[in-house]
């Protein structure tokens, strides 16, 4: 019996770790696939305390070698489940089953994909939701980023330093991205932003071909001659395995006070899987904080 599972072996899990480890419990975290979460894929990070320009990777590699350096025990292994029995919980997971006294949920959330006739079909074919991750499949060639947010805008800038042609198209007129973005991108040459434009249909049998769009206010069509399509639409978490455990709020995120507590005595989320009003690193790394330190509160309050 561990006294705490943390479920995610991301920023909001490792740095739980390192706390739960200080507190002195007994931890392990369970990743599904690598460490880090979903910074690995960001070059450069600006916005976290003391670190300015760290490589995503990079932060991930330190939190886990300092998680790791104060006894934390990480298995790589996907949690498929969560149940509790007289206080008891249980972490079901593809290696087996964990009890625990507390358990911290970490998972973080997902992108979301793109709604559009081949998107599927083309999914990691040319289509993908991670342009720091595959961009530079795409040097030299025409590609396309949907969407109207920061990440959307960060996407089209990075990837206009390897595509010949970036298109940015937006179902809106205005866009959710800081104003600073959306000069910067602007500024790019080789840059063309299309609202008020949504996707009608990803062209290509083995990959992509063409992306077929569509004017919202005329409904005139139009084929860019794109081979990448990147959706930057958002965020969807996958609480699916703890809804009927833990309450979730209508977009399926974990709710939960500012002591990361959920509905669940024992159980906390921290992350960005948790109702919050930001998803940041820092933010995450602060709930991995709260939560170890509350599980460690929660275990000695009931001896
Ligand atoms: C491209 C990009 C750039 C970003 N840039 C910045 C930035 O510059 N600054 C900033 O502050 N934030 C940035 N963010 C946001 C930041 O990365 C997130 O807010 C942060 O990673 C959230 O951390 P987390 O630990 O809550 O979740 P995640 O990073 O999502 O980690 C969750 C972990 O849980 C694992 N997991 C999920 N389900 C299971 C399961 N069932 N079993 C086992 N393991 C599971 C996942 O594999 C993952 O490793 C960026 C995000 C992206 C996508």
């Amino acid at each position: 019996m561990y006294d705490t599972v943390i479920i995610g072996g991301g920023i909001a899990g490792l740095t739980a770790a390192v706390y739960a480890r200080r507190a002195g419990l007994s931890t392990v975290v369970c990743e599904a696939t690598v460490c880090g979460g979903q910074i690995i894929n960001s070059p450069e990070v600006d916005n976290y305390p003391a670190r300015p320009h760290v490589a995503g990777w990079q932060l991930a590699a330190d939190l886990q070698a300092q998680a790791e350096e104060f006894g934390a025990e990480i298995k790589f292994c996907a949690v498929t489940g969560l149940s509790v029995k007289s206080g008891k919980k249980t972490v079901h997971t593809s290696a087996g089953d964990l009890d625990a006294k507390t358990v911290i949920i970490a998972n973080g959330a997902e992108h979301r994909r793109l709604d559009c006739d081949g998107a599927d079909r083309l999914y990691q074919r040319g289509v993908s939701a991670c342009a720091t991750c595959d961009g530079a499949f795409f040097r030299g060639r025409e590609c396309c980023v949907v969407g109207g947010g920061n990440t959307a805008f960060e996407d089209a800038v990075y990837l206009s330093s390897l595509a010949s042609k970036v298109y940015l198209i937006n179902r809106r007129s205005v866009f959710r991205a800081e104003p600073k973005l959306v000069s910067a991108l602007k500024s790019k040459e080789n840059v063309e932003i299309l609202t008020p434009w949504v996707p009608e249909r990803v062209l290509g049998e083995q990959g992509v071909e063409g992306f077929e769009i569509k004017n919202v206010d005329t409904g005139e069509k139009r084929t860019l001659p794109v081979s990448g399509v990147f959706a930057a639409i958002g965020m969807i978490p996958a609480n699916g395995i703890f809804s009927g455990t833990v309450e979730l709020d209508e977009s399926g995120y974990i709710k939960a006070d500012e002591s990361c507590r959920t509905s669940l005595p024992g159980v906390f989320a921290a992350g960005d899987t948790r109702v919050k009003a930001l998803r940041q690193l820092v933010t995450a790394a602060a709930d991995g904080a709260v939560a170890a330190s509350q599980a460690a509160a929660y275990i000695n309050l009931a001896l």
